[in-house]
């Protein structure tokens, strides 16, 4: 066959360890040989990031503002044995928190089905998206630890000088403080994302926050939700039928328990962190669930939502057989060839991602699958196969699809 061809490249960004081995195998087999690839690549392995003293990471987040978008492979976050192992001059920062912080966007997480994979919670038979703001709260708090007899306040101090004060608690023991804030742009940033991505996927949006107790705080992100929903989308969602739900946390909880799935449920930073755990796990596996950040103005960045898997490239090193699942991954390049076909009009483009991610379904209803999930697979007969053949099981049922 002709190789589909590109207009507009795609931000590559390449990254460590395991998943830097399933990059290249991803785009060696699935990609090259059916598209005329183009991509301005960046690479966020770590060393070159220590090379550039990690000016790659900003060169690749602004590649990503100006072209749109970004496919990304994940990368280490170094620690302080990161930086032993490494040799590096400094502990650099957190690639996805540098490519936020140009982007200011939400991070949208979704699940990856399969008939086979029976998800815990048994009336879900859709997926359920979760779209956690990334900025903020208690990840940028500050902490105290109170002595017995002091008395805490939060203070403002306007640009006069003058204070403005609200006691917290006088302590007549020990005790613990904290201090969070957000910002109105980000919380704007966060609203807009989740509303467009709704429309982008004909999803309804749910919200929820704890905005009884929290009468300021939580209470100004229901507000904010609300004034852009009035304002800037009613009329489009109500076009294409769609809903959106702002409820109580302890009540969205409960309805996402006894829901089909099928819809976005944006949250807080917190809540999202700790939600897309429980929900990625309670449908299957970290390895099954794709990601996707979505900037404001309509930047796009794919990834898949788990790390480097460290464990897997010790055992590669020493020449041992690894297993591990390259799907997520796999679907980060399917998300950007779509969205890049889409913003291009390139259907061709477009039907290769739709295609692809048919043959890796295909690939693992034939029982065809990577260690993680044979344990899972209800009621089919399945083979665990290493990475390498599983990509090259699903190349032939794609070149099947041709
Ligand atoms: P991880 O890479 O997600 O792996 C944790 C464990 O989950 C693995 O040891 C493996 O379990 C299982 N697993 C994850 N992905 C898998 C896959 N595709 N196929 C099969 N099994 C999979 O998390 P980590 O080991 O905590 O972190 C490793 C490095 O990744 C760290 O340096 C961290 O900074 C980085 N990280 C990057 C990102 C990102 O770039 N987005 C996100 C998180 C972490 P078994 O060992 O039991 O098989
Ligand atoms: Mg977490």
């Amino acid at each position: 066959m002709e190789k589909i061809k590109m207009t507009t490249p795609l931000v590559e960004m390449d990254g460590d360890e395991m998943t830097r081995i399933l990059w290249q195998m991803i785009k060696d087999e699935l990609i090259l040989p059916f598209v005329d690839l183009k991509t301005e690549y960046y690479d966020l392995g770590l060393p070159e990031r220590e090379k550039t003293k990690d000016k790659v990471t900003l060169d690749a987040a602004n590649a990503n503002k100006k072209y749109g978008v970004a496919v990304k492979c994940a990368t280490i976050t170094p620690n302080a044995q990161r930086v032993e192992e490494y040799n590096l001059t400094e502990m650099w920062k957190s690639p996805n928190g540098t490519i936020r912080a140009v982007l200011d966007g939400t991070v949208f997480r979704a699940p990856i089905l399969l008939d086979s994979i029976k998800p815990a919670v048994r009336s879900w038979t859709k997926p359920i998206t979760i779209a956690r703001h990334a900025y903020g709260d208690v990840y940028k708090a500050a902490e105290l630890k109170a002595p017995e007899g002091v008395k805490a306040e939060l203070v403002y101090t306007d640009k006069e000088g003058k204070e403005t004060r609200e006691t917290i608690y006088d302590f007549e023991c020990p005790g613990i403080l904290q201090g969070q804030y957000n910002k109105e742009t980000s919380i704007r940033a966060f609203a807009h994302s989740c509303f467009k991505y709704a429309i982008d996927t004909k999803q309804d949006l749910w919200f929820s926050t704890k905005d009884t107790i929290s009468k300021k705080y939580d209470h100004t992100f229901k507000d904010i939700f609300a004034e852009i929903y009035e304002n800037d989308y009613k009329a489009k969602f109500e076009e294409l039928g769609l809903e959106y739900f702002y409820t109580l946390i302890d009540d969205a909880v409960a309805r996402v328990i006894r829901s089909k799935g099928g819809y976005i449920w944006a949250l807080k930073n917190y809540d999202g962190d700790v939600m897309s755990d429980m929900v990625s796990t309670a449908f299957g596996s970290l390895a099954m669930m794709t990601s996707v950040l979505v900037s404001p103005d309509g930047n796009y960045e794919y990834e898949a939502a788990h790390g480097t898997v460290t464990r897997h490239y010790y055992k590669y090193l020493k020449g041992e057989e690894t297993s591990t699942n390259p799907m997520a991954t796999i679907y980060a390049w399917t998300g950007a060839l779509r969205k890049r076909g889409e913003l291009d009009g390139l259907s061709d483009l477009v039907d290769f991602a739709k295609k692809l991610e048919e043959a890796c379904i295909a690939t693992l209803n034939s029982g065809v699958m990577t260690k993680d999930l044979v344990n899972l697979a209800e009621g089919i007969e399945t083979k665990a196969v290493n990475s390498k053949d599983f990509i090259l099981e699903i190349k032939k049922n794609l070149l099947s699809l041709y």
